[in-house]
């Protein structure tokens, strides 16, 4: 069996956005499930949309996110240049075999007289004007140096039909499709010529991109069909919306990989719930790793209608990874945003990212959920009422100097032990212990919410500071 090629084929017009990604991971599970190969190509004919840089977000992006090309620009193989703008020779060449096998024409219509084709609603569509010309007034004209482009020329009757793994048959009367440009008149193809030219030459057996493509496949593949050249298999994907009625678009300023990456989002669960934008695993089990994709990944399970990004699922399932990152695992990537904290330099390292291991989801929400402990003032004391806990103002000004005084006796003080001692006080004073540990926590914490029980956070502020903590909410409680 011929080997499977795929390729992802972004136009390099800023950062990378999720349903790039989404393309591009699909297209790479779907090579790698079959031993075959997934290449890179950068479709960056289109200069008026060239955004600097963004040639170096998109390789850096693929890397990052494990979803890494066999093939492509920065990394070469034997079907290069992988760069458009570097192929501009070959386009050329295709585009005279295409006009002389009729498939194309040359088309000398100025601008001016494009613009008065316009119909009543204000559209324009080429007449197929210059279809007429004849060889010698083709050749004179362009010795005579007159601006030209090259048409498809698209018959005007009849339809285009093709199979879409996704979509069923698919097929678009020719006379919805307009004689459209193949070369401008820079020489550079428009996406619509080099699309076909390069994924035939560069082997590509499976066409994954977006819907958007879907109805343009037809013209595509007359141009298959005029050259001789083999179809490939087409799977168009479902579009991402944010919400029922707006795409997910980067032309929107929709958030990219790298802003997710910023906020604090765990890599792998970016890449594990974007396979979740458009297909569904046959299992209930969402959460899987890149390999685990490679495996389950199946074209029956991509869904027809559009997938709704969920930030809150996104955050969910980054939230399981964290779980499951070892301690190790977990500090490397949550140390720089625990230096955004108040808290940071000020406690132990280790305890203070032991505390929140279970309680983020996206470490960005590290600073806030540890601020508290470095910010300890003057509180209000109705912060002890708790009445579902049974804990009082008058309950804790009974129970807090016992409970220093417990403390200040311990030669150990870690959460354990803490947490020992101070149920044993609660059932010597007939308290509930909940109300104990209620209190506790307010008394050296001023919070009423925190990250983390009393004991645990009394062993990350180590023996003096709670002490001294507690003896400053007495203070306040007999003011
Ligand atoms: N350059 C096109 C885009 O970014 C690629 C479409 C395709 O995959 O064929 O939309």
């Amino acid at each position: 069996m011929e080997k499977v090629r795929t390729r992802f084929a972004p136009s390099p017009t800023g950062y990378l956005h999720i349903g790039g990604l989404r393309t591009a991971l699909y297209g790479y599970l779907f090579a790698k499930q079959r031993g075959g190969d997934f290449i890179l190509r950068i479709e960056d004919t289109d200069t008026t949309r060239y955004v600097d840089g963004s040639v170096q977000i998109i390789y850096d992006t693929m890397r990052d996110s494990g979803i890494m090309y066999d093939e492509g620009p920065d990394i070469g193989g034997n079907y290069g240049p992988y760069i458009q703008s570097e192929r501009k020779a070959i386009y050329t060449e295709y585009a005279k075999k295409l006009v002389e096998c009729g498939g194309a024409y040359y088309c000398f219509c100025t601008p001016e007289r494009i613009a008065g084709l316009k119909d009543s609603e204000g559209n324009v569509r080429y007449d197929k004007h210059c279809l007429k010309l004849s060889k010698a007034e083709i050749e004179e004209k362009i010795a005579r140096g007159e601006p030209y482009v090259i048409r498809q020329n698209v018959p005007t009757e009849g339809s285009g039909t093709y199979h879409d793994l996704v979509y069923g048959d698919i097929s678009v009367d020719y006379k919805d499709i307009e004689d459209g440009i193949l070369i401008k008149s820079d020489g550079m193809p428009t996406y619509n010529f080099a699309n076909v030219i390069d994924d035939h030459l560069m082997g590509i057996t499976h066409v994954i991109r977006g819907t958007e493509y879907l109805s343009s496949t037809p013209k595509y593949n007359l141009m298959y069909d005029a050259f001789g050249w083999e179809r490939p298999v087409y799977i168009h994907l479902p579009p991402i919306m944010k919400d029922a009625q707006h795409k997910l678009s980067k032309r929107n300023g929709d958030a990219g990989y790298e802003d997710f990456v910023n906020k604090g989002y765990v890599k792998e669960a970016i890449v594990n719930y974007i396979a979740l934008l458009g297909w569904s695993p046959k299992t209930n089990q969402e959460k899987m790793s890149l390999a685990e994709l490679v495996e389950h990944f199946s074209l029956d399970g991509i869904n027809k209608s559009p997938a709704i990004f969920d930030e809150t699922k996104m955050k969910w399932l980054s939230g399981e990874y964290i779980k499951e990152l070892s301690f190790e695992e977990f500090k490397k990537l949550a140390l720089p945003f625990l230096k955004k904290s108040a808290a940071y330099g000020k406690f132990d390292e280790d305890k203070l990212l032991n505390l929140v291991k279970t309680r983020v989801q996206i470490l960005s929400e590290i600073p806030e959920k540890l601020d508290f402990i470095a910010d300890f003032k003057e509180f209000d004391i109705s912060l002890f009422v708790n009445e579902k806990q049974k804990a009082s103002i008058e309950l804790a000004k009974e129970i807090l100097p016992k409970i220093k005084e417990r403390l200040s006796n311990l030669s150990e003080f870690t959460n354990s032990v803490l947490f020992e001692s101070l149920v044993a006080l609660s059932n010597e004073l007939g308290v509930k212990k909940q109300a104990l540990l209620w209190i506790a926590r307010i008394a050296i914490t001023g919070k009423g919410a925190t990250a983390g029980g009393a004991t645990e956070i009394a062993e990350l502020l180590g023996k003096d500071e709670t002490l001294k903590r507690i003896d400053f909410s007495i203070g306040l409680l007999n003011k």
